[in-house]
């Protein structure tokens, strides 16, 4: 039975629905947007106070904000996060990424990251990392032997995204964490591939989950923003000081678009993995498409242990045009309802040639060794009738020779 003053004991639909809603004494309907910098205090003393967290209250929207709070509170609700777990909104996603790992390690630490990862990613740890004296090792994060070899004795955290972007590849969170745990290093999970929708990594033994929320939060295409959950006591250390002074704050308004976007992200994201399970046979019955890659679907090598950590497979389907670079743009430019775009988890179906624009930045054998290839496109099935998805790419296809 849910307790309608015990926002963790309703299911998760309700929590995206009405967690952290926080009404002003006008009682409006739909969670109001505080576009303020900063907030009145009623005296000095209480100004004084607040500053030294003696006092609840609102100081300067670049520490927090009531609409970024009630954005915070829904997520935090949504994720499920244990007890002690706290959110904070971020700017971007990178901003969170980049908070979590530099703004908590030190110059002498050492982390062991998942060698797939988004490009922004892939610059914080393999370039800013080590010329800030955080050592970093990139790794096949597929392979446990691998993350047991890497580590050192001053580990103190990994870092993976699961499903992986641009390839799908997954990490098995369980046995990672247990890993980390025996170390003592911090696990940091980025999780926008799968959404809060469909995998908890807390629950699989995660200390930090990091989002972009641009992604499947917003969902239409709107606005930047980001996220990290982390137990309380990880803010009140480094982590909460970093976010504190150096600023990569999300604005009122951003978080105002995200709470609604929040609303409907169980019904978007799981009619987008209809959409894309609905694309699958599809695209394997089709002449000069190889390499079809669904994290639940058979074909997948790690179909078994995607099913195990995740509800869902996700709204990201990726596949490979035969015929190399030429074969695969004409294929992209053909086509007139899926847009070419690098963003992902939108209501419109968008797709991207990572290996020109998302990971162009990599050397061209380590694109190869990640399985980005020439013909490579990664799908973001968006909301659109599948059939009508079915009927451009096969429209495209043809006109692609
Ligand atoms: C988009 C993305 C990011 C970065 O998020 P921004 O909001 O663009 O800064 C990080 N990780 C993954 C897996 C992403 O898809």
């Amino acid at each position: 039975m849910s307790d309608e003053s015990n926002p963790k004991s309703w299911r998760p639909r309700t929590r995206a629905v009405r967690g952290g809603t926080w009404r002003s004494s006008n009682g409006e309907t739909s969670e109001a947007m505080f576009v303020t910098s900063g907030f009145a205090y009623p005296d000095a003393g209480s100004a004084e106070r607040r500053f030294k967290n003696e006092e609840p209250g609102y100081i300067y929207s670049r520490f927090s904000n009531p609409t970024v709070a009630m954005f915070e509170e829904r997520l935090r609700l949504l994720e499920d996060a244990p007890e002690g777990v706290e959110c904070r909104a971020t700017a971007t996603g990178l901003a969170a990424i980049n908070a979590s790992i530099i703004g908590h390690l030190s110059a002498g630490d050492h982390v062991v990251s998942a060698r797939a990862l988004f490009g922004g990613c892939r610059y914080i740890v393999e370039e800013l990392a080590p010329r800030l004296g955080i050592a970093s090792t990139l790794i096949d994060g597929r392979d446990l032997k691998a993350w047991e070899a890497a580590v050192r004795p001053n580990t103190k955290a990994f870092f993976l995204e699961t499903p992986s972007n641009p390839t799908l590849e997954i990490c098995d969170l369980r046995a990672i964490a247990a890993l980390a745990r025996s170390i003592g290093a911090l696990l940091i999970v980025d999780n926008v591939f799968a959404s809060p929708v469909f995998q908890k990594p807390f629950a699989l033994g995660a200390d930090i989950v990091v989002y972009s929320a641009t992604k499947h939060m917003d969902g239409q295409g709107r606005v930047l923003g980001g996220a990290i959950l982390a137990h309380k006591d990880l803010f009140a250390d480094r982590l909460g000081v970093f976010l504190r002074n150096t600023g990569p704050t999300l604005s009122p308004f951003n978080a105002w678009v995200l709470l609604k976007g929040l609303e409907t992200i169980d019904l978007r994201v799981r009619a987008q993995a209809a959409g894309a399970e609905a694309l699958i046979g599809f695209l394997k019955g089709q002449k000069g498409v190889s390499n079809v890659r669904y994290p639940f679907d058979a074909s997948h090598p790690q179909a078994a242990l995607a099913r195990s950590q995740m509800s869902g497979g996700g709204t990201i389907v990726t596949f490979d045009i035969d015929g190399g670079r030429e074969r695969a743009f004409r294929f992209a430019d053909a086509l007139a309802l899926i847009d070419i775009s690098n963003n992902l988890g939108d209501a419109k179906s968008l797709l991207t040639h990572p290996d020109t624009t998302t990971h162009a930045r990599l050397p061209e054998a380590e694109r190869r060794m990640l399985g980005i290839t020439e013909g490579m496109f990664r799908l973001s099935v968006g909301l659109e009738d599948p059939e009508d998805l079915m009927d451009d790419i096969g429209r495209a296809l043809k006109a692609a020779g």
